[in-house]
């Protein structure tokens, strides 16, 4: 097969290092080598916000971000606690449906997709209702909106409540304030801002609160408290994927060598190209700059063109472009800039949908 820029969220184009990392010797999940390798991974996730390794731990799972996702609400969130899932988009949903599944009690403050989070009903919510815990993704891959954490964290610091973030497609490459934001615990992946292979995925969690989490097991496989107390250990419960760890660890490396301010600036100045070339040429992003994460942009479809046509042009050319969701399948697009490509990659997208 050719090689295809990546532009959808997840999985992204790998660095060569990256790749051959996985061609590493075969290694038993229960030898000392794969505990050095867990304990790189665990400690370089934490390094990445300059996290106290004493408050913070890293906990890492084989699996997609979802089950990350999935772990984090179903090991936090006591057995008498109430969590209020803030959804404006897909991933929001989805949490819902998790607290739904393991009958976590839960408060949906719902929006539309294309909409901000409403602080005023925020406040609201938690004036009515005895919330332990406040759920919402910072980076809404639906429709591209960086949700407004820091302002959300400082309604919800006043009263002590913890926030749990889906940080899957922001860890890495938006600024996360994890003590100044009260924050709880955050899910993420291997394989988008930090540029893994997808298979592995991981829980930052504040040690304090998961150790008092009283929490009547509600799954076995995706029980945090036990990944965590086993990988203090220096065990893992269940096999973990290797080849990913190696893929990951390496990718830590080389996201040490310029940290997520500056994987940041690169997102940018990619993502800025796209806009700005998009733009000149007539179509429209659905939101705002400001609104926007670094990651990925959404962007109505050219006048007078299907999705398909758009996505199968584009993928002639060596582009892979992301669909909308649910009601936004018909009406836009997503453009994703993670992973090893560059600005010249970005530039030539522009001009193949310039020649449309
Ligand atoms: C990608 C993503 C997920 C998880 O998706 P998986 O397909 O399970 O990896 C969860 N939340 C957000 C915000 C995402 O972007």
């Amino acid at each position: 097969m050719k090689k295809q820029i990546l532009l959808n969220p997840g999985p992204v184009n790998l660095s060569e290092r990256v790749r051959k990392a996985l061609l590493q010797p075969d290694l038993c999940h229960r030898e000392a080598e794969f505990v050095d390798l867990q304990n790189s991974i665990r400690s370089n996730l934490l390094d990445i916000y300059q996290m106290s390794h004493i408050q913070w731990a890293a906990i890492l799972l084989t699996g997609s971000g979802t089950a990350a996702v999935e772990a984090m609400l179903t090991s936090m969130i006591p057995d008498d606690g109430h969590v209020l899932i803030i959804e404006n988009g897909v991933y929001g949903e989805r949490m819902s449906r998790m607290a739904e599944i393991h009958h976590i009690k839960h408060t949906a403050l719902r929006h539309a997709w294309n909409e901000e989070i409403n602080l005023e009903q925020l406040k609201a919510a938690l004036q009515q209702n005895d919330i332990s815990h406040v759920a919402v993704v910072h980076h809404e891959t639906t429709t591209g909106r960086l949700n407004n954490l820091s302002e959300i964290a400082n309604i919800c610091k006043k009263k002590n409540i913890p926030l749990l973030v889906d940080g899957v497609s922001s860890f890495g490459a938006e600024q996360i304030n994890f003590t100044d934001w009260n924050i709880g615990a955050c899910a993420a992946t291997a394989n988008k801002c930090l540029h893994g292979v997808p298979g592995t995925a991981f829980v930052i969690v504040r040690r304090d609160l998961i150790n008092q989490a009283n929490v009547t097991s509600r799954t076995l496989y995706l029980n945090l408290k036990d990944y965590l107390k086993q990988q203090d250990a220096n065990g893992t419960p269940f096999t973990q994927s290797v080849q990913c760890f190696y893929a990951l660890a390496e990718a830590l490396i080389e996201f040490k060598e310029e940290g997520w301010q500056t994987r940041q600036k690169k997102y940018k100045q990619r993502m800025k190209i796209v806009r700005d070339g998009l733009t000149s040429l007539g179509i429209q992003p659905l939101l705002n700059e400001k609104e926007c994460s670094c990651v990925l942009n959404a962007f109505h479809l050219p006048k007078g063109m299907t999705y398909e046509q758009l996505h199968d042009t584009l993928k002639e050319n060596g582009f892979i472009i992301y669909a909308g969701q649910g009601g936004l399948a018909k009406t836009i697009f997503r453009v994703s800039c993670m992973g090893d490509i560059t600005e010249k990659d970005m530039q030539r997208f522009v001009s193949v949908i310039r020649g449309l």
